[in-house]
C-alpha cells in the first residue's frame, strides 16, 4: 500500500531543544544561558520555542524523529511542566517514533522525585547528569551549584525513578588536579554503574572566572592533560566501556544516538537560542540572545545567525572530520560512492600516521585514530582535509 511504502522510507531527523536557563554560571561556563528566573522570559521562551516547533513541523513531512534531546543551559531546572509542554508540542507537530531516544540533560541540584517521575511518564527515556567532579572543593571552585553527595542523590533518585539509561558529564584537567584524583573520580563513578560517559577536558575560555587559575599556573599542563585523557581511556575500556568517540564512552551499544547524528552526518532541527539545525542540505545557526529570539519568532523578524548550504567538497571535509571523532572511523566505499572523491591519497595519509601508532583500521577495514591519534586530531584532520580539497574528483564508479 502506497501510503505504508512512504512511512517506511521517511528520512531519520534528531530534535534538539536548547534550554537557555541555570541556576547559576559555572567558573567555565560561557554557553548561552540565563541565571535569572523572571516568569516572563520563561513564558516568552516557552510561547516562542513552542510556535517554532509547530511551524517547522509543517516543514518536514517526509521525516521521522527517532532522537529528541533537552540541552542547555539546564533543562531540569526549567521543571517539569515546560519540558512536558515543549515534548508534547513536538510529538503533535512530528512524526515520532514509539522507539525514539528522549534525553534531557539534569543537574543534581535540580532533579526532584516529582520532575523525575513526570518526565517518565512524558516518555523521557534517557538522562544526562551534570555531575563533573567527585571533589566538593573541585566543585566550589567551578561554582557548581551542588555538591558530590548531592549528585550522588540525584543519580539514586533517577534509578529509582525507572531510568535505565543514564549518561554523566565529567570534566578532567581541573584547577590543582592530579592523575590520581582524577583515577580516583572515574572510580568513585563508576561504583554508581552508569551506562554512558562523557569526558571533557577543562576549557578555559577568555573572560570566565576559571581563568584566574590560569593566571596563577594553577591548571594543569598540557602533558598531564594528555595523561589524564589516555589513562581515562585505558581505565574504562578495562571497566567494559566502549569508547565511541573522543570524549564519549558507553557499555555495549547504549551509545548517544543523538550525539551520533552529528558525527555521521545525519540530519538534525535545533530550537531555542543558539541551537544549530543541518536540514535539508544546509546547516543554519539561531540567534544566541534569548530576547532577539522570542522577539523574531513572536513578531516574524529574523532568527537566523548563519545559514549555508553546504556543497558537496565540504560535506567531504566534514566527513573526514567528524567520523574520525568516532571509532567508527573513515570508510572508503562510503567516501567514494557519497562524494565521488579518491580514497587513495587519504590512506596514504592515514597509513604513515599509523607508523606513530596514531591511526589503525578497524577489522571492517574502516580507519579510525587510536586514543594517541585523538590528542593530536587536529593535524591529522588538517592533513586528510588538505589532501582531499587537491583530490580530483572520480569520474568513473
Ligand atoms: S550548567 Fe552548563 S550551561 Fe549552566 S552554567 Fe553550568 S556549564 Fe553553563
Amino acid at each position: 500500500m502506497p501510503i505504508l511504502t512512504l512511512k517506511k522510507n521517511k528520512t531519520p531527523l534528531g530534535i534538539y531543544v536548547h534550554v537557555p536557563f541555570c541556576r547559576s554560571r559555572c567558573a567555565y561556563c560561557d554557553f548561552c544561558t540565563q541565571t535569572s528566573r523572571e516568569d516572563k522570559l520563561i513564558d516568552g521562551y516557552l510561547d516562542a520555542v513552542c510556535d517554532h516547533i509547530k511551524e517547522a513541523g509543517s516543514l518536514a513531512p517526509n521525516y521521522k524523529v527517532d532522537t529528541i534531546y533537552f540541552g542547555g543551559g539546564t533543562p531540569s531546572f526549567l521543571g517539569a511542566d515546560a519540558l512536558a509542554t515543549i515534548l508534547t508540542t513536538i510529538r503533535r507537530s512530528f512524526d515520532v517514533d514509539n522507539n525514539a531516544e528522549i534525553t534531557f540533560e539534569a543537574n543534581p541540584d535540580s532533579v526532584s522525585d516529582q520532575l523525575l517521575r513526570r518526565m517518565k511518564a512524558e516518555g523521557f527515556n534517557r538522562v544526562s547528569l551534570g555531575i563533573q567532579s567527585d571533589n566538593d572543593d573541585m566543585l566550589e571552585k567551578l561554582n557548581r551549584p551542588h555538591n558530590y553527595s548531592q549528585a550522588v542523590h540525584a543519580y539514586q533518585r533517577i534509578r529509582k525513578a525507572g531510568f535505565r539509561n543514564v549518561s554523566v558529564d565529567l570534566i578532567y584537567g581541573l584547577p590543582d588536579q592530579n592523575n590520581r584524583q582524577w583515577l580516583e573520580t572515574l572510580e568513585h563513578v563508576l561504583e554508581l554503574m552508569p551506562e554512558h560517559i562523557s569526558l571533557y577536558g577543562l576549557e578555559v575560555h577568555p573572560g570566565t572566572p576559571i581563568e584566574e587559575y590560569e593566571r596563577m599556573g594553577r591548571i594543569p599542563d598540557d602533558d598531564t592533560f594528555a595523561d589524564m585523557y589516555l589513562n581515562a581511556v585505558k581505565f574504562l575500556e578495562s571497566r567494559g566501556f566502549r569508547q565511541y568517540e573522543i570524549s564519549n564512552f558507553s557499555r555495549k551499544g547504549l551509545y548517544s544516538r543523538h550525539n551520533m547524528k552529528y558525527w555521521t552526518g545525519g540530519e538534525y532541527l535545533g530550537f531555542g537560542p543558539s541551537a544549530a539545525s543541518d536540514f535539508a542540505g544546509s546547516r543554519y545557526k539561531l540567534v544566541s540572545d534569548l530576547r532577539a529570539y522570542i522577539n523574531g519568532i513572536k513578531v516574524g523578524g529574523e532568527v537566523m545567525e548563519e545559514i549555508e548550504a553546504i556543497p558537496l567538497r565540504e560535506r567531504a571535509s566534514e566527513y573526514i572530520m567528524t567520523r574520525l571523532r568516532t571509532t567508527a572511523g573513515l570508510n572508503r566505499q562510503e567516501y567514494e560512492k557519497q562524494f565521488l572523491l579518491p580514497f587513495d591519497p587519504l590512506e596514504e595519509i592515514l597509513e604513515l600516521n599509523r607508523s606513530y601508532n596514531l591511526t589503525t583500521q578497524n577489522p571492517n577495514g574502516n580507519w579510525r585514530l587510536t586514543p594517541r591519534g585523538f590528542m593530536v586530531s587536529t593535524k591529522i584532520i588538517a592533513d586528510l582535509q588538505m589532501a582531499q580539497e587537491d583530490s580530483r574528483p572520480i569520474t568513473r564508479y
